[in-house]
């Protein structure tokens, strides 16, 4: 499994491939759009367009009992806790224009962020681990 890291420019979910530590030691997606190289190849970080903290995170679980092995979803972000719940995390990322997922079969509505890759983990993930299916009819989010 891949971990990712949030682009301190652009707030991206970012692989070790796709990111490059800048001069000042901040991780940037490795590109001309969140950094600029100058003639050593050395990165600067272009403006910080992430000015205010989120209330969520985008998260990968690699050992939860609730959530899917690897599929991105929506947490509080609890170092801030400017949110009483999972749940209200999930609406203030959906009004950052973040898409979640509703009506899949197995899983819960607005908790899983809503891209055909992350439908094929889950999908896989499902049959892979059955005991996934609908885990959230028994376990309760948030506690
Ligand atoms: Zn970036």
């Amino acid at each position: 499994m891949k971990e990712q890291y949030e682009c301190m420019v652009c707030g991206k979910l970012i692989t070790d491939d796709e990111g490059v530590t800048t001069l000042n030691g901040l991780w940037v997606c490795d590109n001309d759009s969140c950094r600029t190289l100058d003639e050593d190849n050395e990165a600067t970080e272009k403006e910080i367009r992430i000015t205010d903290k989120k209330s969520y995170l985008l998260c990968n679980a690699d050992d939860s009992e609730f959530y899917i092995p690897d599929a991105l979803h929506i947490e509080r972000n609890d170092e801030l806790m400017l949110v009483d719940s999972d749940e209200q995390a999930s609406i203030e990322a959906e009004r950052d224009g973040v898409s979640l997922i509703y009506g899949m079969d197995g899983v819960p509505d607005r908790v899983y962020v809503d891209t055909d890759d992350n439908r094929n983990i889950i999908t896989n993930a499902l049959a892979e681990y059955p005991e996934y299916y609908n885990v959230h009819l028994v376990e309760s989010r948030g506690l």
